[in-house]
Formats: structure tokens, sequence, C-alpha cells
């Protein structure tokens, strides 16, 4: 058996910014080479290390030809440097990680909040062979909705913008949106804060459809050796970081209601 560190996915990769995209405030994509991460699978994570600062995951945004992106929100110490690494710069990877989203030929209802929204645009890419999607898209106000022109692009009049300030499209929750849509869906797709997942959830299971979340919780290694993003009998790294509705019930305990830090103290959600 292979020993896990010469497993090609796991070899550290220095990788030059080639393209930064501003997408909302404080939050840009940042574009470069990778032969393993562009051929991730939506919903796969990334280990992106900025040298001196912190090795942080983050969920693969973009994939097209040798072109891989990650997205990231600006909000402590690790995304700001990454946030912060312009066009030229290097930054290291390793990847791709985890069970991304499994696509299924069912009437699809995707629902991301904020930076969440990045697995869900290119699983939205592969779901248009099975036909068109609907992306119920949110965030605190309009300026906080990431990809706006490449969801419009691609799915036109099927993104559902939702802010709770009421400065764009619908007012209110993404969640509370989803839920008066749902009737018409078999199966959801969603990634965002984890109070938003949890509903949908609970909504889901009441109407019998399908669904897929995806998870965050602290993380070291990234591919299951040091156990610091363990949820019930799974680790988000591994196992996850999707969730299907078996494995979500399974930690109906925990999902919604409290994470970990980095010496595993419960932090309420
Ligand atoms: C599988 C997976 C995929 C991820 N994908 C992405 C991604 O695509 N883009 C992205 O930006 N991040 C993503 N994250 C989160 C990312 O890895 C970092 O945790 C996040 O960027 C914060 O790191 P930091 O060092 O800046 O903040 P820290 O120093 O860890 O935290 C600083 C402060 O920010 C708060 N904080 C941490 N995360 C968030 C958050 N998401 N929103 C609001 N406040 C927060 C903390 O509670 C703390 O108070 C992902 C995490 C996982 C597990």
């Amino acid at each position: 058996m292979r020993s896990s560190s010469a497993l090609p996915m796991n070899r550290p990769r220095a990788v030059r910014v080639v393209k930064v995209v501003d997408e909302a405030k404080d939050t840009r994509t940042l574009i470069f080479e990778d032969e393993l991460l562009s051929k991730a699978e939506p919903g796969q994570f990334a280990m992106v290390w900025v040298p001196g600062v912190k090795e942080m995951p983050m969920s693969i945004s973009y994939m097209r030809g040798r072109l891989a992106g990650v997205t990231v929100k600006r909000v402590g110490k690790g995304s700001s440097a990454l946030y912060d690494r312009g066009v030229g710069s290097l930054i290291g990877v390793r990847g791709p990680y985890g069970k991304g989203f499994r696509p299924v030929r069912k009437k699809a209802l995707l629902v991301g909040g904020g930076v969440g929204l990045a697995p869900l645009l290119p699983l939205a890419e592969r779901l248009m062979e099975f036909g068109r999607p609907t992306l119920v898209a949110g965030a605190k106000s309009r300026e906080g909705i990431p990809f706006f022109d490449r969801a419009r692009r691609l799915l036109g009049d099927k993104v559902v913008f939702v802010t709770e300030d009421g400065s764009f499209g619908e007012k209110g929750l993404a969640s509370d949106v989803a839920g008066r849509l749902m009737d018409g869906f078999e199966v959801v797709y969603t990634c965002g804060p984890e109070a938003m997942m949890r509903k949908l959830y609970e909504l889901a299971k009441e109407k019998g459809l399908e669904i897929q979340a995806s998870l965050e919780r602290f993380m070291r290694c990234g591919f299951g050796i040091c156990g610091s993003c363990a949820i019930g009998p799974f680790l988000v790294c591994k196992d996850g970081p999707v969730f299907d509705k078996g494995m979500l019930e399974a930690v109906e305990g925990e999902f919604g209601s409290y994470s970990r830090d980095r010496c595993g103290r419960r932090i309420p959600i």
C-alpha cells in the first residue's frame, strides 16, 4: 500500500495566481494552473497555503481546462492573507479532497448563502446536462452576492436572488424563499451558513425530498488523519464535506447546533 504522502493529491504544489476576479464585497476568486484541482468534482475542496501565514480548506469554485480557482471571503487572518495575493504571487495547494456533490438526474434546487455559493456554481454547470437547475442565491445585501454574472449567464431567469435587507431580489432569508419553492423539486443541494442548511434539511425531510449539504468544520490535515473535523461518526474532510440525507440524519444532534474549535471545544452555531 502506498503511504498517504505518496498520493499525487497529497503532494503540496506551488502555483502562481494568473487571474483575480472580484466577486462581491470582500470576496474574490484566485485562478491558477493545477492539473489535479482542475479535474476536481464539484463540492471537493483544496487545502490552500499562504506562505508564512496559514493553510485553509477552500472549495474549488472554478475548473476550466488546466485552470482551477478558489473563492475566498476575507474574514480573519488566513482568508485576508489569501485575499491579498495578487496576480503573479505564489500559493501552495494540496488536493482535491473529500467527497463532492453527487449529481442526480432529478429536478434540482440549489441554495447558497454568500461565499457558500462557491461549490454550487461548478455543480450548476455540471447539472446542465440534466436540464437547467434553479439556484437561490442569498446574501445579507446586494454587494454580498458573489458570482452574479456567472450565475445569470448560466441560469438566466432560473436564479432567484434573495437579500436580507431587500437591496436586491426578494427580501428575506434564502431558506424561507427556497422553502416556498421546494414543492416543485426533487433534490436540494446546499452550501452556506449552517443554520440555513439545517432549516433546509428539516424542510426537505418534511417534504420527502433528497438533500445534499456541504458542511464546514475546523480542519488540519484534510485527508482523514488528524480527526480535527469529526462530526458524529464522520470526518468532514474524508466522508464529506458533502453529506447526504442519511449522513445528516446521523449527525442531527450536532448539525446546526455546534461545531468545534482547534482544541475540540464546542462552539455554538
Ligand atoms: C470544506 C471547507 C470549504 C471551505 N470553503 C471556503 C471557501 O470556498 N471560501 C472561503 O472563504 N472559506 C471557505 N472555508 C472556510 C475557510 O477554510 C476558513 O475557515 C475561513 O476562510 C476563515 O479563516 P481565517 O483564518 O481567515 O479566519 P480565522 O482566524 O479562523 O477566524 C477569524 C474569525 O472569523 C470567524 N470566521 C471563520 N470563518 C468564518 C466564516 N465563514 N464566516 C464568518 N466568520 C467566520 C471566526 O469565527 C473568527 O471569529 C471552507 C471551510 C471548509 C471546512
